[in-house]
């Protein structure tokens, strides 16, 4: 089958590989219809695997539907239109019962976790993906849902929604957004879905500022973001941070921004492992900070009920479909940050 292959830093190919097959009685192989790129795929490409290997299929974001299941495969069979969650459970330890696949107890690092970041399971960037245990890593498409939804609920939307859960997010507070990718906009709808009154959205780009006032979201403009915060919040601070960048400097501002009393939920994937906290100031502040990976199993019950009543809009984030064999250009494209891009999706059948 075609699919993409990363090769390197800023080196992603287009080409043959070996077809995705069952291979174990719970697998079930999928027809991709569309895979995301996601910005944790950027940190791949940017030169920062979670793999030292090389040629593997990158992305972890896709619908499509079942072409082959294995034996013991009970819940789905060729022809269902299904989500693929980005995290994946191995369906037989406590947390993953729970719905927690991102806690796994069997999974000893990301790659354990989640399709495309090394050769062990291949990503969803390509023609056709095997899924490990499908009764569980798989979810059935209800009606009214688009692909562009879908895609964006495998990851994006439910990452969004934990992080607003995790600030715990009251009707009628102020709540901080940093970051306004694909899934700071998400954050933002979530935290208007929870009630807040206010959502201030920071971000360097002056179009993604401006993208996000349609959703409601007032930009965070000028130069001194923290002291621009505090005059948005008559000197007081937003009530909730939800921080979707990962980057020292932006957990960093979600600490200082947030008020006293406040809570900051970072979900943006940070790699650091020597963050400078200043605990005095903290506990002064009493402060609440929590930092997580989302699983997407646990998170997707409520979306999808929000997505088909129209509470949520996950397509808006999407801004650009290209074929797969573009998927090349797709990542310079999404890297560079030009054109408009916020999420970009690719068709495996082009
Ligand atoms: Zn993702
Ligand atoms: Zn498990």
């Amino acid at each position: 089958m075609k699919a993409l292959t990363y090769q390197g830093r800023h080196d992603i190919r287009y080409g043959d590989v070996p077809d995705p097959a069952v291979t174990s009685p719970t697998d079930a192989v999928i027809q991709v219809t569309a895979a995301g790129i996601c910005g944790s795929d950027l940190h791949i490409y940017r030169g920062n695997p979670f793999s030292p290997e090389l040629g593997y299929t990158p992305g972890h974001e896709c619908v499509g539907v079942v072409v082959d299941t294995g034996d013991q495969v009970t819940r789905f069979k060729a022809g269902d239109r299904v989500l693929v969650p980005a995290s994946v459970g191995c369906t037989r330890c406590r947390a993953c019962a729970a719905g927690l696949t991102a806690r796994c107890e069997r999974a000893k690092s990301m790659t354990d976790l989640c399709y495309g970041v090394s050769p062990q399971l291949p990503g969803s960037q390509g023609q056709a993906l095997a899924v490990p245990y499908a009764d569980v890593n798989l979810v059935h498409l209800p009606e009214g849902i688009s692909d562009e939804a879908a895609v964006v609920l495998t990851d994006n939307a439910p990452t969004a929604w934990y992080g607003c859960r995790r600030a715990r997010i009251q009707p009628g507070e102020t709540v901080l957004v940093i970051g306004l990718g694909p899934v700071g906009l998400m954050a933002a709808q979530s935290a208007f879905a929870m009630g807040a009154a206010r959502v201030l959205g920071a971000d360097l780009v002056a179009e993604r500022r401006a993208f996000a006032t349609t959703l409601g979201v007032e930009p965070v403009e000028g130069e001194d973001a923290r002291t621009v915060i505090r005059e948005m919040t008559a000197g007081r601070g937003p009530d909730a941070v939800v921080e979707a960048v990962g980057s020292d400097a932006t957990i960093e501002l979600a600490l200082k921004a947030v008020r006293q009393a406040g809570r900051v939920s970072v979900i943006g994937v940070s790699q650091t492992k020597d963050f400078p906290f200043h605990m005095g100031l903290a506990q002064v502040k009493e402060l609440e900070f929590a930092i997580g990976l989302c699983s997407v199993h646990y998170e997707l019950p409520a979306l999808l009920a929000l997505t088909q009543a129209g509470r949520l809009i996950p397509e808006v984030v999407v801004s650009h479909r290209l074929a797969l064999s573009e998927g090349p250009a797709a990542y310079e494209l999404f890297n560079s940050r030009a054109d408009g891009v916020r999420k970009i999706l690719l068709d495996p059948a082009r």
